[in-house]
């Protein structure tokens, strides 16, 4: 450390080593860190490229005291590293925790984040929090369906949710899975649009927001993001105000995403935020001046944000375990495509619904790339129909 910054040679712990926790480690390893991931998969794809595997669960207590000996910072890729085992870092290690874990519980529990939003005065959609099962008649009553039952924890791409008509089919999603509970029951809205803001946030405060995207989802999981998102400059600087907002009540430091609705009115909903670089910020690896993993390796290590400089125009499309279902992918268009790269995160098996990489389509006019990046995922057998 110097000046309670930390410098090229240390060791930083990652809690998570899916394909985030893999970009971030590369980025690291690239600027000369050292990097010790705690992941309990023996295959986990930040794992490829780390230092060391400790391959354990993220509260496993020996592998924590590895982190604690030797690390100068963790940070984490996947909300639900628990918070706890974060906490207990910076508690009985006495190492920096970056971004806070009072931040990732926040982040981890949604019937917290909403009322951290509202609180801030922020605007969410109709909610009702669900705690516990003595609670369902009042809940129900007091909801406007269609609804969505969320999970208030562990969710993930549209798992842990389902979509209820009326106040029956929710008793009866509700006893089904009493799992679900405690969750939040959250009004359908009709969405205009929805966007994702990720930002930056620095020790000393100073916050730099990438360009908002503009994100497509198909079954519960990001489909598409297009940014700069194709809204009105007054709508973007209010989601970048709002998300700033969040951070700085947060004092947060790091990466934060957040995720709005945007209704036919134009007005923003908030969603959710995960504190952590986000799918919907890929296009930054590839698009505009810096990456977004960058910039998290930056401000975990105390340094100030760089300053994204407006990326060209970027569209992203993830692929999923459902294209290998056939055999792999042939690959022959996308890596013909001089605007195209082809990111994929080495994972196995491929499952449907598993994000097993994406491909970024670059270039100067959004809808020329739209175009593309079109064309490329239907080569890919990916269909809006499915
Ligand atoms: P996850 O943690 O799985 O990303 P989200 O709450 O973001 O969970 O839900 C996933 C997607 O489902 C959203 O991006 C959106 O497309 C849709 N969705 C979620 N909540 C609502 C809602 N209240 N109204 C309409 N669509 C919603
Ligand atoms: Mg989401």
């Amino acid at each position: 450390m110097s000046g309670g910054t930390i410098l090229p040679g240390a060791t930083l712990g990652l809690l998570g080593g899916g394909q985030l926790g893999r970009y971030f480690t590369v980025a690291a390893r690239s600027a000369g860190y050292e990097v010790w991931v705690v992941d309990p998969d023996p295959d986990a794809p930040a794992a490829h490229f780390a230092t060391r595997h400790l391959c354990a669960p993220y509260d496993d207590p020996v592998a924590l005291a590895e982190l604690g000996r030797n690390c100068a910072v963790v940070t984490t890729e996947f909300e639900n590293a628990p918070a706890s085992a974060m906490a207990r870092l910076a508690a009985d290690h006495g190492i920096a925790v970056r971004p806070a874990p009072d931040c990732v519980a926040v982040a981890q529990d949604r019937i917290r984040e909403k009322q951290f939003f509202a609180g801030l005065g922020l605007p969410v959609g109709p909610w009702q929090p669900l705690r516990d099962a003595s609670g369902i008649d009042a809940a129900l009553a007091a909801t406007t369906w269609p609804a969505i039952i969320k999970t208030a924890r562990f969710g993930y791409d549209g798992k842990g949710q389902v979509h209820v008509a009326d106040a029956a089919a929710a008793r009866t999603a509700l006893a089904a899975d009493p799992g679900l509970v405690p969750c939040v029951i959250e009004t359908r809205l009709t969405l205009a649009l929805e966007i994702s803001v990720v930002l930056g946030r620095a020790v000393d405060g100073s916050v730099r927001c990438f360009p908002v995207a503009e994100n497509r989802h198909r079954h519960g999981i990001l489909d598409l993001s297009i940014a700069p998102a194709r809204i009105d400059r007054q709508l973007a600087a209010q989601a970048q105000a709002m998300a700033g907002a969040i951070a700085a009540a947060l004092d947060y430091v790091g990466v934060l995403a957040v995720e709005f609705f945007v209704l036919a009115d134009g007005s923003l909903r908030l969603n959710e935020m995960a504190p952590r670089p986000h799918n919907s910020g890929h296009y930054t690896i590839d698009a505009g001046s810096c990456s977004q993993f960058e910039q998290q390796l930056r401000l975990v290590c105390g340094f100030a944000p760089l300053d994204p400089e407006p990326a060209a125009a970027a569209v992203m499309v993830n692929l999923l375990g459902d294209i290998w279902q056939g055999g792999v992918p042939d690959w022959q268009h996308v890596l013909a495509e001089p605007q195209a790269r082809l990111h994929l995160y080495g994972k196995d098996p491929a499952r449907p619904g598993r994000k097993m990489g994406h491909v970024t389509v670059v270039g100067s006019a959004i809808a020329d790339v739209l175009a593309k990046a079109l064309a490329l995922r239907s080569a890919l057998g990916i269909h809006d129909q499915d």
